[in-house]
């Protein structure tokens, strides 16, 4: 069997069971896809010009705040690393127990608030394992769940193993409880790893012997210590522990489940570290604003997501709003947003954001709301457009979390290289020893087509079902292989770069089209005329379709004839939505 027959005879079968999952989980989403998330607090007005329907970072609320944000689902925020003079206040006589300590011993500044300093104390990292800083968040929870937030988000929610980069924590705490987790691994492994007396054993004593060892010509550094992915290990699942401890307090403190969120940005390794404690990602996220041009690198984050069955609200990071900012490029922006809900996630309404490089440090940025408001009330508008579709997949992706871990890049570069030719892709997602998610059998079955880049970073029962998924054909170890062999569902013929986003769900589909000819000159995008779109029907779940509805955010509705599997669009502006039934 060719190929093409092979994904023609899958196709009809397949692609509701790749729904089914998904769909289920919708019910009890944190978020609806066509939720218009703020990601701080605002004025009723503001509120009002967007549609707000979520507050993801808000601060504690009060009855002000509460009046202002009527009918607006609260999160209040809670910063494990950016509330030091709060935490100072807190502890005034003794919060050095509670700070992280670098293998000198010595304490750490926060490395992007380091223009900011608490009554001429620096912002230094705080330890989340140290009882003292434990305390001090435990509070704040307790503080934010009493005073009405109907959530808890949390910043920075990997706590002292979100600063591993940085070489910390070498607290007493920290190397206490590495003992802890090296007598878990079992006397083989111990003498492998070269740890001979596990109950006598000071990692921070260890690795301080290693360094004064090194050749002085090529210094050694702490995060090359041969423990390190241990330690890694270690920081990561007590992170994640720390995290099921603040949520199941939150919880407790309500006397019902409160939804937690997390600045979890999915292009950042490790982060989802405790996805399993996580209803929701609200996240910085880079898209790259210093190229001035649309990015497919959000897509990973919200395929990642997706493949964790989770809502995304993504905003961009302080180096990407301090280049706006300066540049003056609102309508890049509003390209961001597009691809968040044409992606089945939401772009936080950027009505104040942060900005920051090393020159300036901190700033804001208050973008024009007549250029970013109309999106959002579009999307309020058609919530029936968004909220029960799933991503259609032309190929799943297999990623084991270790690799993606070791070589990101690599990986933003396979699903650029897809994204690029209109090829929908899901993640497959092969968990870690820190990322517990075993590979989906229905999932990987379901794919018309899969991409394994990968198999030896996989886990051995994530890898036995790949290698059953494999008897089945329509595998591919590479992208050219893939991209050679796989045919999109959607296929554009446009005069510019277009990007399509199949949607589906039974009996209907949504194709989203975005406009990717931005002109940063102009700051906005060359509308596009004449866009051919040739749609298989049979795998988008719409045989039989004779129309559909173009549905824009500046234009009326319009019924569009489909004639042999093709459907001309007269003009594409910013973004556009097909919306076609199966007959
Ligand atoms: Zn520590």
């Amino acid at each position: 069997m060719n190929i093409r027959a092979y994904i023609q005879t899958l196709t009809a079968f397949t692609c509701w069971l790749a729904v089914i999952p998904s769909t289920l989980a919708a019910e009890n989403r944190a978020l609806k896809r066509s939720d218009v998330v703020f990601m701080y607090d605002a004025d009723r007005q503001t509120y009002l010009d967007y549609g707000a329907t979520v507050l993801a970072w808000g601060g504690i609320p009060t009855p002000q705040s509460r009046e202002a944000a009527a009918g607006v689902r609260l999160y209040g925020s809670v910063g494990m690393v950016t509330e030091f003079d709060q935490y100072y206040e807190r502890f005034p006589k003794t919060y050095q127990q509670g700070l992280c300590r670098d293998v000198d011993g010595k304490p750490v500044k926060v490395p992007w608030l380091t223009d900011l300093q608490h009554k001429g104390i620096p912002y230094w990292w705080c330890c989340t394992s140290q009882p003292l800083f434990r305390q001090y968040l435990s509070e704040r929870v307790v503080q934010t769940v009493r005073s009405g937030a109907d959530g808890v988000h949390i910043d920075d929610h990997m706590g002292t193993a979100g600063g591993l980069w940085l070489g910390i924590c070498f607290c007493d705490g920290c190397v206490d409880g590495f003992r802890g987790y090296l007598q878990t691994l079992g006397p083989d492994e111990l003498r492998r790893l070269g740890v001979e007396r596990v109950d006598q054993f000071n990692y921070r004593d260890e690795v301080r012997r290693w360094l004064a060892t090194g050749d002085a010509r090529t210094p050694r550094q702490v995060t090359q210590h041969p423990l390190w992915p241990q330690w890694t290990i270690y920081q990561c699942r007590g992170a994640a522990k720390w995290m099921q401890e603040l949520s199941e307090l939150a919880a407790r403190t309500a006397g019902r489940t409160v939804p937690i969120g997390a600045n979890a940005g999915l292009l950042w390794p490790r982060h989802l570290s405790d996805y399993r404690t996580l209803d929701l990602f609200s996240a910085e996220t880079d898209h790259h604003a210093s190229d001035r041009t649309p990015t497919d690198l959000p897509l990973v984050a919200y395929r990642m997501a997706d493949a964790v069955q989770r809502p995304y609200a993504a905003t961009a990071s302080g180096g990407d709003w301090a280049f706006i900012k300066e540049k003056n490029l609102p309508g890049l922006v509003r390209c961001w947003i597009a691809l968040s809900y044409a992606s089945g996630h939401c772009f936080m309404a950027p009505h104040r954001q942060w900005c920051y490089t090393p020159e300036k440090g901190t700033h804001w940025y208050d973008g024009p709301r007549e250029k970013f408001a109309p999106l959002y009330q579009f999307v309020r508008r058609n919530a029936d457009l968004f909220d029960e579709y799933e991503a259609y997949t032309d190929v799943g992706i297999v990623l084991p979390y270790r690799a993606f871990t070791r070589d990101a890049e690599r990986w933003f570069d396979i699903c650029s290289q897809l994204a690029a030719r209109n090829i929908s892709y899901q993640l497959l997602l092969g968990g870690d020893e820190i990322v517990d998610h075993p590979l989906s059998a229905e999932r990987l079955n379901a794919c018309r087509a899969v991409l394994i880049p990968d198999r030896e970073d996989l886990q051995v029962a994530d890898r036995r079902l790949v290698e059953q998924r494999t008897t089945k054909g329509a595998c591919f170890n590479t992208v050219a292989e893939a991209l050679r062999q796989v045919a999109p569902a959607v296929r554009i013929e446009a005069k510019g770069q277009v990007r399509a986003l199949p949607r589906v769900k039974p009996g209907s589909a949504v194709i989203h089209l975005l406009n990717y000819r931005y002109n940063p000159a102009g700051d906005d995008v060359r509308p596009l005329p004449g866009v051919r779109v040739q749609l298989d029907l049979s795998a988008l779940g719409v045989t039989g379709a004779k129309t559909c509805r173009w549905v824009t955010p500046d234009t009326d509705p319009v019924e569009l004839p489909i004639s042999s599997d093709t459907v001309l669009v007269p003009t594409l502006n910013l973004w556009g939505l097909l919306e076609m039934s199966a007959e």
